[in-house]
């Protein structure tokens, strides 16, 4: 043993650094050839953004492509309200930086993309970096043979169950319609809440009070309209279906608190978004005062934001939009760390995301064990044109692709039918940007 020592010292001495480096790196790279099967490693060969909107949202795909015929893979990076300016951070800024890079070290590129802007977790950027991610996801699991659950360990559910939303404010309508939703099998239901810049209906007929012509919201008959509501549904249907609203951070803080605590009697699976994230100390004050169900983190771009909300526990859900945190691989860091203080997640998934992104969320939802509810509403038909096996909805579950990688196509041919449009409406002229939103007196709000 002792000779054998000496003698591996010894060769190494003679070998020099440099030879006993090219040996490691030589059985490194042989390690991995074995985990890949043989296959040479990718090399990022080129990276473009796909722009469509054959919905009403403005939809953005990150596509790499490798150096392998016929490999490559697709990220979601869509950010609706500044949609035309994810293309150029990814396509100025990212493509520079990690062509010819090893499509396998996911890792080191989220990283690597993520330091080199110095200022980071703006929405922009994140959205930029989430669409390179997946896209790197999806290369892998492509490679494999394998979708991204399986390279996650696999699944600990078949499915994730989702809930349906009703918008609306009356009583009666609601109910009839959540009827319906019931029959297809829900058992969570979100109602009514802000649609993000919607006016106020109630108060969009014009009194004297209101000192302006542009969109009007009145937080005090919002309270009350969103409460009678929420009643009514819980008195309407038996105690196995739940409900849920969204406050969308237009309420201010002391309504916020008091809502939360005037709701705590009625089936409410969750509140959410009651504060917005320039609020988040009083989210103390509501854990402090009721044990309503709370859902954050929608509007989330940084560690900053969730990390003191999971860590304290003074949240139910966290609720971050996948893309809008980065991608995937912070996602499922979110997913871990929430597991670790019993906070379940929401992911948010309405129609401001592609359907790349939407797997995205099918695939956190089977492999994280904090699961709570998964959001979901139908993709349009154009959606389903341009983009092909997308996540299935049965009897209120959500099923995730069995195909490799995230086991989604987007006919390129299809999408470029659908360029960004300009909107009718308040919002026409905004590029897909939200207009302004007033009290009576003329002050702007949060939406
Ligand atoms: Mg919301």
């Amino acid at each position: 043993m002792t000779m054998k020592r000496r003698d591996l010292l010894r060769s190494v001495a003679g070998a020099g650094l440099l030879g006993l480096t090219s040996a490691r790196e030589q059985r490194a790279q042989e390690a991995a050839g074995r985990a890949v099967r043989g296959l040479p490693t990718p090399k990022i060969k080129d990276i473009r953004v796909i722009e469509t909107q054959p919905g009403n949202a403005r939809l953005s795909v990150v596509k790499i492509l490798t150096d392998q015929d016929g490999l490559y893979g697709y990220g979601c990076a869509t950010f609706t309200q500044r949609a035309e300016l994810v293309k150029p951070a990814v396509e100025r800024y990212l493509k520079p930086l990690l062509l010819g890079k090893t499509t396998d070290r996911i890792e080191d590129i989220w990283q690597t993309a993520y330091f080199s802007s110095y200022w980071k977790n703006g929405p922009e950027l994140n959205n930029a970096i989430s669409g390179v991610d997946e896209a790197l996801w999806d290369i892998k699991g492509r490679q494999a043979g394998m979708p991204v659950y399986q390279l996650v360990g696999g699944k600990c559910r078949e499915a994730a169950e989702c809930f349906a939303s009703v918008r609306g404010s009356d009583p009666k309508a609601v109910i009839e319609a959540s009827k319906e939703v019931v029959k297809r099998g829900f058992r969570k239901i979100r109602v009514g809440g802000g649609d993000g810049g919607g006016a106020d209906a109630a108060a969009a007929a014009r009194s004297p009070k209101v000192l302006h012509d542009r969109p009007v919201y009145d937080r005090e008959s919002a309270y009350r309209r969103t409460l009678k509501l929420l009643e009514a549904c819980s008195v309407a249907f038996d105690a196995e279906i739940q409900w849920a609203t969204d406050m969308h951070e237009k309420y201010d803080t002391r309504q916020a608190v008091q809502f939360c605590k005037e709701v705590e009697k009625l089936n409410i699976f969750f509140i959410e978004d009651p504060l917005s994230p320039e609020d988040l100390a009083y989210f103390r004050q509501i854990r402090q005062q009721c044990t309503t169900p709370l859902a954050m983190g929608e509007l989330f771009n940084s560690p900053h934001e969730w990390q003191p909300l999971i860590q304290e526990r003074l949240i139910d859900y966290i609720r971050c939009h996948v893309s809008q945190v980065g991608g995937f691989t912070p996602a499922r860091k979110i997913a871990l760390l929430a597991e670790n203080y019993g906070v379940k997640t929401a992911w948010h998934a309405p129609g401001d995301l592609s359907p790349v992104g939407h797997m995205a969320n099918v695939t956190l939802d089977v492999v994280s064990y904090n699961f709570g509810i998964q959001e979901w509403g139908p993709f349009q038909p154009k959606v389903l044109e341009v983009f092909q096996g997308c996540a299935e909805m049965k009897d209120a579950y959500l099923w995730v692709s069995e195909k490799p990688g995230w086991g989604v196509e987007v006919d390129e041919k299809a999408a470029a039918k659908f360029p960004f449009t300009e909107g009718g409406g308040a919002r026409s002229g905004l590029n897909g940007g939200w207009g302004d939103l007033r009290l009576a007196d003329g002050t702007v709000i949060k939406q």
